[in-house]
């Protein structure tokens, strides 16, 4: 019997909703603006009517609803069902988001922090679908991470693990939203690569940078990856900063866990070109892990060789295939995953009888 899920992906601006079946094809998509100003009422109001609307729809033709996959940013306890902090949603500091959605559907809510569902979307049909174990690091407004180990996301004790963003590169650094300073976050987030724009026009170095941001209101991260595509160099140098940092913590990560693939994702990873080198160069200085893994030549974007035999096998850094989606796709494999472990403790105690 065929199978669908939905996914929600819970983002700071945008309230995606989509129905996916068990073969991985998304049957239809919502995007909501996600009004977080209206309030936190609003918010599950929207998004409880967008999923019946969508269960209601796909209800007969595509088969059993498996359940209901959210993707929240923040740090959620897995056990309660509760998102402890959140930058991105204020007002939702310990809010039982489980517990009210279940309350108000009905049906089995199983919650997930947004950028480790990137990572279990990208896992289950994107860049990591040929390795049982990956990392992800998502760049966006902030910088997100998810680790999947033996095909599951890795929760460590309460379901907090896998902060990557805040990892430290340099403990000078600039302040973090989190408490520290100097994390990822600080530089190859949407946001820090603005930061570091306003820093270099305000030194006086960066006329083009301060030429294009006074045309345009709106200048954004974007801007800066146009800057340096044309080749200014401050523009560059902001990114060779990001990849730098982003290389220091892939090479601790390649030490730590000598994972076969690490993908990088999010809006900002559009601008691979601009800091994929500084990455390369960072993890080669940084990781004798990595320079006894290395595929040759990596230049990015090579796909896992001899996933199957692991004397073949290679240290594989490359971007995430599934783009804004992967959070969908990813919230939606949640429900399938827990339906899958119950039916086969079931099967288990079956047996055992
Ligand atoms: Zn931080």
């Amino acid at each position: 019997m065929t199978m669908f899920a939905i996914g929600v992906d819970l983002g700071g601006t945008n309230l995606r909703i989509a129905a996916v079946d068990s073969g991985g094809r998304m049957l239809e998509k919502i995007t909501l603006g996600t009004k977080v100003v209206r309030g936190r009422e609003t918010v599950i109001h929207d998004m409880c009517s967008s999923i019946q609307a969508l269960v209601e729809r796909f209800g007969s033709s595509a088969g059993q609803l498996s359940g209901i996959g959210i993707g929240v940013p923040g740090i959620i306890e897995m056990q309660t069902g509760m998102l402890r902090e959140s930058p991105n949603l204020p007002g939702w500091s310990d809010y039982p988001v489980r517990e009210e959605i279940e309350r108000r559907l009905g049906t089995r809510v199983v919650l997930e922090n947004d950028a480790n569902a990137a990572a279990l979307g990208e896992k289950w049909l994107g860049a990591a679908a040929e390795v049982d174990d990956m990392c992800m690091i998502t760049l966006g407004t902030g910088v997100g991470g998810g680790l999947v180990l033996g095909g599951r996301v890795f929760h460590g004790m309460r379901g907090m693990a896998g902060e990557l963003g805040h990892i430290n590169v340099d403990p000078d650094g600039p302040p973090c939203g989190c408490g520290s300073n100097g994390c990822l976050e600080q530089y190859a987030s949407a946001t820090a690569i603005k930061r570091m724009a306003m820093e270099a026009i305000a030194s006086g170095a960066a006329p083009e940078l301060e030429r294009a941001m006074s045309e345009d209101p709106e200048f954004s991260s974007k801007g800066v990856y146009q800057m340096a595509v044309q080749g200014d160099a401050p523009a560059r140098e902001i990114f060779g900063k990001a990849g730098r940092a982003l290389g220091i913590v892939i090479a601790d990560l390649i030490n730590i866990f000598n994972l076969p693939m690490y993908v990088i994702g999010g809006g900002v990873s559009s601008a691979w070109e601009a800091f994929a080198p500084a990455i390369f160069e960072q993890v080669r200085r940084n990781s004798f892990v990595y320079r006894a893994t290395a595929p040759p030549e990596q230049t990015g974007g090579m796909p896992a060789t001899n996933v199957q035999d692991p004397a073949c096998r290679h240290t594989v850094i490359t971007r995430a295939l599934l783009g804004s989606d992967a959070g969908l796709f990813g919230a939606a494999r949640l429900p399938m995953m827990a339906q899958h472990d119950a039916a086969k403790a079931t099967l288990q105690d079956l047996k055992r009888a």
